[in-house]
């Protein structure tokens, strides 16, 4: 059968490629190739960035190399028993398509994954010399993500890191008997093998040489990793252990967590209904609790038994109904860490309260000067001239600080 034409390959493999949850760049330093004469750069000025309504970014080119795979991972379209319809794109077909889309300012870089074609090694040498004539051959500048097989040699896996601004290794699923599961081809021991063995090697880079007191250039995004979430029966509570212990152990920069889609023909191990979209939503605002506000996973979801997050609420202040007895929390004396807790202040308001309160005390004005919504944060604090009273012991508490719940449009 003939080689579908290029944008033919072009839409099944981007779409393909859009279960990839692992596409902020926000972790990249600043590149620039006016020096070295070639083309792409991170900096601010020239890139186009745009959003997918539900928050992603797709300023991208996000593809696969190719969506014919090997492994049947159940929850996956591309598993080698899927009837999808399948394409590959050669080396130079993906270098020239991120540079034809650079020039045109479409895209700031490029994130790369694949299914694992004939061995892990082989696809993983592709992926690098994907990266590699972009980056020696073409100069490119713009930000690269590569997404690496964990079965790969750690040699390989370090090659991708030279050229790569950020490395992701997948965990696939929160639990090791989900992986076994649902992905029998992968061993959760490999992924982790593999995450140990860049974390080792991000660190050694990080370390300046005793010769040329410079930090080598590898992956300064750091690595990364996605969770499916609602594709078993694992909850919350066991997903943000997960994360926790991956933040810890790995020094991820970020875990994302992609919520199951429902494929066609799929297993009837899977759930036929994917999960709301919100879980997804309220797993990232507990993530950002851990990594940000100070919280230990263990506490976030200490009043919930069935340990799910109340997808009602945004965590922090599910936390704060339910510990209403260290609040209110006094803007003018507090510490830092407790400010952290109060819901509606985030860490770039705490920073400003901080810095105010040095020079005067704060009213309940100058707090809603710094963070989005003051009547969320109200009844949660004590200012100059300001107390909560008897809010805090109001039944009727959660209802006037929660969003209202929307109506529902029909059309
Ligand atoms: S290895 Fe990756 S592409 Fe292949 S079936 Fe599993 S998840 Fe899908």
């Amino acid at each position: 059968m003939p080689a579908p034409p290029i944008r033919e390959k072009l839409a099944i493999l981007a779409d393909a490629a859009k279960y990839d949850a692992s596409c902020a760049s926000s972790g990249a330093d600043r590149r620039n190739s006016l020096k070295s004469g070639g083309i792409g750069s991170t900096e601010a000025t020239g890139i186009c960035h745009a959003y997918a309504p539900d928050g992603r970014c797709i300023s991208l080119l996000k593809v696969l190399l190719t969506n014919f795979c090997i492994y049947d991972c159940a929850y996956c379209i591309n598993r080698s028993s899927s009837n999808v319809r399948r394409a590959r794109f050669s080396i130079d077909e993906v270098v020239k398509l991120t540079l034809d889309f650079y020039r045109r300012n479409y895209i700031e870089g490029l994130f790369l994954s694949s299914g694992v074609i004939r061995s892990p090694d082989e696809t993983m040498a592709e992926i690098v010399e994907v990266a590699r004539r972009l980056r020696l051959e073409n100069s490119f500048g713009g930000y690269i993500h590569l997404k690496t097989i964990p079965e790969a040699s750690q040699e390989l896996i370090e090659q991708a890191g030279l050229y790569a601004d950020r490395l992701s290794i997948n965990v696939e699923l929160p639990t090791d008997e989900g992986v076994m599961r649902l992905a029998p081809e992968k061993r959760p021991q490999t992924i982790r093998r593999s995450m140990a063995g860049l974390r080792e090697k991000l660190e050694a880079a990080a370390e300046p040489t005793l010769r040329t007191k410079k930090r080598s250039r590898f992956a300064p995004g750091g690595q990364s990793t996605q969770m499916i979430v609602g594709a078993d029966t694992t909850p919350d509570a066991t997903i943000l252990k997960t994360s926790a212990r991956l933040y810890g152990s790995y020094r991820l920069r970020r875990v994302y967590y992609s919520a199951f889609s429902p494929i066609p023909d799929s297993s009837a191990a899977l759930p036929s209904m994917k999960p709301p979209l919100m879980r997804e939503h309220r797993l990232y605002q507990a993530d950002w609790m851990m990594r940000f506000y100070g919280f230990d996973q263990r506490e976030i979801l200490a009043g919930r038994p069935d340990g799910m997050l109340d997808l009602a609420i945004d965590p922090k202040l599910a936390w704060a109904l339910d510990h209403r007895t260290i609040f209110p929390v006094d803007v003018n004396r507090a510490p830092r860490e407790l400010l952290l807790r109060v819901p509606g202040l985030g860490t770039k308001a705490v920073k400003r309260v901080l810095a105010s309160r040095v020079h005067r005390r704060l009213r309940l004005e100058d707090v809603g000067r710094v963070c989005q919504s003051i009547a969320a944060v109200r009844p949660f604090i004590v200012a100059e001239g300001w107390s909560p009273g008897g809010a805090l012991d109001s039944e009727r508490l959660r209802e006037t600080v929660a969003p209202k719940a929307k109506q529902l449009e029909l059309f």
